[in-house]
């Protein structure tokens, strides 16, 4: 059976309400409440779904309604052409601010979007051409010749409609292959960076997308108020925008619309009832939202929607991918071939060596162990190989091309996977959005495309890919559980299935083992020396000696950051050396 499309049932109710006997009133309200929500929902995006916080999106509303009251006044352009015009603006606005606020960690964007949202506002209070603090006055309403549709039920049915575009294109990217990348990023840039994913660049195409958002409601609140002042697009707007958002439930996209509601509405009570309270008019509502937002940040951080959410049933997705065309496989090393020549790399973390000039070499084919006790340095020198960190000193070599100075993107583009010794998932996206993530350097589709489902050919044939790499793993029947529920044996097969989704002719693992129960390490031991027999060759960081005896062609051994022994197996344990090293921490 088809499903239906989500978004169908507001859509159907949309006319119902424009025609119903609603006093004035109330579709006033509903208009504000569309607008709103339309920032909300860049909001949505940015905030909640790509963990970055923004005050400054009033700021945004303020270019798309400023240019287009300036144009259509002093040139007589067409507010349909104005619009246009409006969203180049804010485009190459938040290209600017972003690209340079977005390399910013931590608390520093918050607040430089502050101090941008403060700046943009006294610059529109003050400049002549906008009219200073009065604003621009006498707009055009919108009309489609000669039916004007910039009041009352017929602007409702604008807005609303653009609201439901807006909330489908958005349902739509984060179930895509962008979207997935821009769920990631919430949870830090590591992992992402090692699926080949460039961080920065999705940032500020989040940054973008939520100012154009905003954009076209200023382009409409302009003309349905027809006149624009600084007011609405101050510093404390875009704390109610972020409040709205925060209430509704920052990581839903519906959640943008409870939220505009619920506050518009809440707004307009408490700017009668709390003067008439309290006897003196004043501003006391932003007080009451003060509270509410730390309230809200408190015992309900997922907001409002969350609620709502619980109540609705989970249904699976829709397989739709089984007869999809698998993707193109990139060329093997021949057997043999030279895959990773690592001469002598070196880290040191301020006084401590803790990778100490280390060189070894893994052959196509090959499963090489690296081994050695707690804080020996495994887990550094991968992140060295893998480019997670910058070396001290040495080279890697990767099928014989000198990638010693590539970031980690870039490494693993080339065919190299890894998992970590921390597991580092989405919790919140099921196993196969997870581990479909490791096929993002094989496809191509973008934000545009994805939002406008225009993307569903090669989405199938990724999710074929993730849904393959599930199977092989052993995780077939877990495809549509969320990954945050899974016990940590899955979590780490399921981080392998990733890093396999990519394709790589080299394979870094940390720790598979760890957590893993018999019958699951031998499931995985298995495993391994399949993708051996394929040609896949295998770095391989675990303390399950067994497991590393039974499928290792060569060690190598390490302590305190320093070369042991090399050897096979065999070799390895005949040595006295490890057998000292393993004897005095272990024991
Ligand atoms: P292993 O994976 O073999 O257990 P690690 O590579 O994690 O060891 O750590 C090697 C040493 O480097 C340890 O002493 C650890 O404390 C230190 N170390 C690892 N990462 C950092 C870091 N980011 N900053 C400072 N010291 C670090
Ligand atoms: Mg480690």
């Amino acid at each position: 059976m088809r499903r239906l499309p989500p978004i169908l049932l507001p859509a159907l109710a949309l006319p119902l309400i424009a025609w119903a006997p609603l006093p004035d009133f109330w579709i006033t309200q509903l208009n504000y409440i569309g607008l709103y929500s339309l920032t909300c929902l860049g909001l949505v995006l940015l905030t909640g779904v790509g963990g970055l916080t923004s005050f400054g999106q009033a700021a945004f509303v303020g270019i798309g309604a400023y240019t287009t009251a300036w144009l259509t006044l002093n040139t007589g352009l067409s507010p349909w052409l104005t619009l246009f015009i409006g969203l180049a603006l804010t485009g190459i606005a938040a290209l600017v601010v972003g690209g340079i606020t977005l390399r910013m960690s931590g608390h520093y964007l918050p607040l430089a979007t502050i101090a941008w949202g403060l700046s943009l506002y006294y610059l529109m209070g003050n400049l002549d051409a906008l009219g200073k603090y009065n604003g621009l006055l006498g707009l055009r309403s919108l009309s489609v010749g000669a039916f004007n549709i910039g009041q009352g039920r017929a602007f409702f049915l604008l807005t609303w409609v653009l609201l439901l575009a807006g909330v489908w294109a958005l349902l739509n990217l984060l179930d895509s292959r962008p979207g997935r990348a821009i769920r990631a990023l919430r949870n830090g840039s590591q992992m992402a960076e090692a699926m080949g994913i460039s961080t920065l660049r999705y940032k500020v195409t989040i940054f973008v997308i939520a100012a154009l958002f905003a954009s076209l409601a200023g382009w409409l609140l302009a003309h349905f108020q027809r006149t624009v002042n600084p007011s609405a697009f101050g510093l404390k707007m875009g704390i109610e925008y972020l409040f709205m958002t925060v209430v509704g439930g920052v990581g839903h996209v519906w959640g943008a619309v409870v939220g505009a509601a619920l506050v518009k509405l809440l707004d307009d009570y408490l700017q009668v009832a709390l003067p008439a309270l309290i006897g003196t008019s004043g501003s006391y509502e932003v007080i009451v939202f003060g509270v509410a937002l730390v309230l809200v940040l408190k015992y309900l951080p997922d907001g409002l929607w969350s609620m709502v959410v619980r109540w609705l049933p989970r249904r699976p997705r829709a397989v739709d991918w089984q007869q999809a065309n698998p993707l193109p496989a990139r060329s093997r090393p021949a057997a043999g071939e030279s895959v990773l020549e690592v001469d002598r790399i070196r880290k040191q973390f301020g006084g401590l060596v803790a990778v100490n000039d280390i060189s070894f070499e893994i052959q196509a084919g090959q499963i090489v162990g690296l081994i050695g006790p707690n804080g020996a340095g495994k887990s550094t020198t991968f992140n060295l190989i893998t480019g997670v960190l910058a070396k001290t000193a040495g080279t890697v070599r990767f099928r014989g091309e000198d990638i010693s100075a590539l970031p980690s993107r870039a490494i693993s583009r080339k065919g190299m996977a890894r998992t970590f010794q921390h597991v580092k998932m989405i919790p919140d996206m099921t196993v196969l959005e997870n581990v479909a993530l490791g096929t993002h350097t094989r496809g191509s589709n973008g934000v545009a495309g994805a939002m406008l489902r225009l993307n569903r050919a090669e989405e199938r044939r990724l999710l074929q890919e993730a849904q393959r790499q599930l199977e092989r793993i052993g995780m077939g029947d877990y495809l549509h559980e969320l990954a945050g529920n899974l016990a940590m044996g899955p979590q780490r097969l399921m981080e392998i299935a990733r890093a396999l989704c990519s394709d790589p002719a080299l394979l870094l693992l940390d720790e598979p083992a760890a957590g893993l129960r018999h019958k699951e390490k031998q499931a995985l031991a298995q495993v391994l020396r399949q993708l051996q027999g394929e040609g896949m060759s295998i770095l391989l960081v675990e303390h399950d000696m067994d497991l590393v005896m039974d499928v290792c062609d060569q060690l190598v051994v390490m302590e305190f950051g320093t070369l042991l022994t090399r050897g096979t197996p065999a070799e390895v344990q005949q040595n006295p050396a490890v057998r000292a090293a393993y004897l005095g921490t272990e024991h």
